[in-house]
């Protein structure tokens, strides 16, 4: 009997997935697998571990003593449903738990345990029967992440063994596998008879008591998209009635610059003034991974060639059409109030993440400015209005070329529909769209495409084969990813010795593996033992996988305005001042970068390995990082990156290494040279030579004015399908790559990189031309 707070159990009645649950616990009790689909908010994630902790999961002496086990997506989704659910469980609160990648609360007394899906299946590769498990419970399964994907279909097979083992050892328990949507995009799963072998599951419907939503187009879809959010919501919180808002943005950059803006517009002592000035956004700069890194400003940013309707109708402007909008016939809140802005996004620290959930302090209106981390498995209390940019940043792979983007595109009408109802979990809302029906009809595609369509797979692929499941091709994915895909990944790791010709996983392989990693950083730990190297191998590879650990140049004049925000200076007649400081900074950021590379001043992935490597020594580890122009987040993980590694090292290779030192002695010159070798074999298909040393050399337009216009040719990419498009072009090195500040003659023959990137900077003319980082 749990003994749930009184408000608790009141807002939990109301709930349509407990008006469901016996249904639904039915459903669990008559089939090994099921799939629930209930609107966001309807009560999934933080109902079912319930459910099943009242009927007896996870308890020691009932019939399903293993634990209940609800994976997420997102590290911030785990971290704070466990702390939703602990607090809804009453005096059971410590039976909930949740572990992420280096960070883990769990104990002997856990029943209820949340996690990242790729925390679920490090523990399959370790346990393929998931022996500790009586539940799994696979949440937000309609974001369709690579690794939810691969996990149902290994959860679906995990299932039929123990009810096989069962059949020959009766202390054997079944295993039930939960899969929980909010979209009723669920046919591939429902309607999977691959992926299902013992019939498809039933699907159980908790109809959604959402309260109403009122959505309201706007007339134009203007392509400053952060600019007319300022607009929006100032206007907004002057007009409507009392009530969060939540603004969905594409990425960090911009929930700063909106930030600002939103503080500057309404500090307490410039009541009834705005501050109108358009800041400065930052220039186009070059992102690594989808949430953590800015594609600057707006407008050069992708724009949606169809859109036809940034026009201007005549007679009606924006705050016209705002003043209908917002005039909800309720008394809008005093023009006093203040706003409570908060930032959402994946890079944030989990502490700062964690505070939306707070109510924001008395007399003031919560605003949080969001990536695509809100759109589905958040609840933040109180929010009443949702601006939506219909944006979002993904990230684009082309199986065929290799070229990876990061593309600003249209959302589809189905987040768009999970953003609209953000608004309505705590009573009637209203979802402002920053962008016209016109559009969204003729522009947004009806779903997002699985993520397994557009990601490179080897991973994946070495990580199957090495636990025995050597037909990828047959294994039950919910969405095949394609042949080429597969064959790319195939060609990749037998390129690095992880797979004999006829696809067997080698020895190596099988080591790489264990690796929580790429294998491309998997194979430079296990050839890094020369010259006494491993140790900074294993630095250097923990850096370059947690990646993007230097603020960009573009970004330093944000991050004077950030700092200054912090400290709460006066910002009237500052500009001055400002403006020195601003110069002051881009000083220090040029002697941090001058320091870090001085090892090696043409190579990024030696400063990296610098990076982490003076991190370990600093006193005071936040400060460090500012001054250093270092992301405090990305160091820290990539430290706790590195100490596991240290360890599965160690494991793979007895008695190789000695224990674990955090402060490394400088390399010596033997050693920079090693470490540039073993990063080289583990990018050995990513090679590439200067145009005008090749043996077909271009006829030069024009003579480079700097590096970053000294044309490139990619070699090894002959073979691959429609790869000669991207073989006659050339490439370029990236602007914030350590090598852009050298003169075109200084210019290598020969560089290794990472991955290329097409170019959707400011630069419209050079749109189609690949970068190479
Ligand atoms: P679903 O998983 O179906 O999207 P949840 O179980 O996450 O729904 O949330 C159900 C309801 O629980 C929400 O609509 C909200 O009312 C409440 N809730 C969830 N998390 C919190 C929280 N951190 N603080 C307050 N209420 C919450
Ligand atoms: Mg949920």
């Amino acid at each position: 009997q749990v003994d749930r707070p009184e408000e608790i159990q009141e807002a939990r009645l109301k709930l349509p997935v407990v008006g469901e649950e016996q249904k639904i616990m039915e459903a669990i009790y008559n089939n090994s697998s099921i799939v629930i689909w209930g609107a966001t908010g309807s009560g999934k994630t933080t109902q079912l571990p319930q459910f099943l902790f009242e009927a007896g999961y996870g308890h020691p002496d009932s019939p399903n003593p293993g634990m209940i086990a609800v994976t997420q997506p997102r590290r911030v989704a785990a971290v704070s449903m466990s702390k939703r659910v602990g607090d809804e469980l009453g005096q059971y609160s410590n039976r909930v738990s949740y572990q992420i990648r280096f960070d883990t609360n769990v104990s002997s007394s856990t029943a209820i345990k949340f996690m990242t899906d790729g925390i679920l299946l490090r523990e399959i590769a370790k346990d393929f029967s998931l022996s500790k498990y009586s539940v799994i419970i696979i949440d937000e399964a309609h974001e369709r992440s690579v690794n939810t994907d691969i996990l149902i279909g290994m959860a679906s097979r995990i299932v039929d063994l123990r009810e096989s083992m069962r059949k020959e050892d009766p202390s054997v328990k079944p295993l039930k596998l939960v899969i929980m949507s909010a979209t009723l995009r669920i046919s591939d799963f429902t309607q999977n008879a691959h992926l299902f072998r013992h019939g498809v599951p039933p699907l159980v419907q908790a109809e959604g008591r959402q309260y109403p939503v009122t959505t309201h187009f706007a007339r134009r879809t203007h392509r400053d998209y952060v600019e007319e959010a300022f607009r929006k919501v100032s206007r907004g919180h002057r007009k409507l009635p009392a009530g969060g808002m939540l603004v969905f943005l594409t990425g960090q950059n911009e929930i700063k610059q909106l930030s600002k803006r939103l503080k500057q517009a309404f500090k307490p002592t410039q009541r009834g003034e705005d501050f109108q000035g358009k800041l400065k956004l930052s220039a186009a700069d070059a992102p690594l991974e989808t949430e953590d890194i800015e594609l600057g400003d707006p407008d050069t940013g992708h724009q949606g060639e169809d859109d036809e309707s940034d026009i201007d109708i005549v007679g009606l402007d924006d705050e016209d059409e705002d003043d209908q909008d917002f005039d909800l016939g309720e008394e809008s809140m005093a023009s006093t109030t203040r706003v409570h802005v908060l930032p959402l996004y994946s890079q944030l620290p989990t502490k700062e993440q964690l505070k939306v959930f707070e109510s924001p302090p008395e007399g003031s209106r919560l605003i949080v400015l969001a990536t695509n981390v809100a759109e589905t498995s958040l609840t933040i209390p109180g929010i009443k209005y949702v601006f939506d940019c219909g944006r979002s940043k993904e990230k684009q792979y082309d199986l065929s070329t290799g070229v990876q983007t990061f593309q600003i595109g249209w959302i589809s009408k189905a987040s768009a529909s999970q953003r609209a109802g953000r608004a309505g979990r705590t009573g009637p809302g209203h979802c402002y769209r920053m962008y016209s029906s016109a559009i969204y009809e003729a522009d947004f595609a009806d779903h997002t495409e699985p993520e397994i369509l557009r990601t490179p797979i080897e991973g994946v692929v070495l990580q199957m084969k090495s636990m025995g499941l050597h037909n990828v091709i047959n294994f039950p994915f919910p969405t095949p990813p394609s042949r080429q895909g597969l064959t790319k990944a195939e060609k990749l790791l037998r390129n690095l010795g992880a797979l004999k010709p006829d696809g067997q996983v080698t020895d190596l392989g099988n080591k790489l593996s264990a690796y929580p990693l790429s294998p491309r950083y998997s194979k430079m730990l296990q050839i890094g033992h020369q010259h006494g190297c491993m140790p900074y191998v294993i630095a250097l590879v923990s850096a370059l996988a947690v990646g993007d650990l230097f603020v960009q140049d573009s970004q330093v004049d944000m991050t004077v305005s950030a700092a200054k925000t912090d400290k709460d200076l006066v910002y009237t007649n500052a500009d001055r001042l400002e403006d020195t400081a601003r110069e002051q900074r881009r000083k220090d950021f040029f002697r941090a970068r001058r320091l870090l590379s001085k090892h090696d001043d043409t190579s990024d992935a030696l400063r990296y390995l610098s990076a982490i490597c003076a991190y370990a020594y600093a006193s005071e580890e936040e400060s460090f990082c500012e001054q250093m122009f270092l992301r405090a987040k990305g160091l820290k993980e990539a430290s706790q990156l590195r100490s596991q590694l240290t360890d599965i090292v160690r494991t793979n290779n007895p008695g190789l290494l000695g224990s674990y030192e955090a402060r490394l002695a400088e390399p010596a010159v033997k050693q920079i040279k090693a470490l540039k070798q073993i990063v080289t074999a583990g990018f050995i298909d990513n090679v590439a030579i200067r145009a005008d040393m090749s043996p077909e050399p271009p006829e030069m337009q024009r003579k480079p004015r700097g590096a970053t216009e000294v044309p490139y040719y990619t070699l090894f990419r002959a073979h691959e399908g429609r790869a000669e498009e991207i073989d006659e072009k050339a490439v370029y090195i990236h602007p914030s790559s350590i090598l852009a500040h050298l003169t075109p003659k200084e210019m290598p023959q020969y560089l290794v990189y990472s991955h290329l990137q097409q170019s959707t900077g400011s630069q419209a003319s050079e749109n189609t031309v690949p970068k190479v980082r």
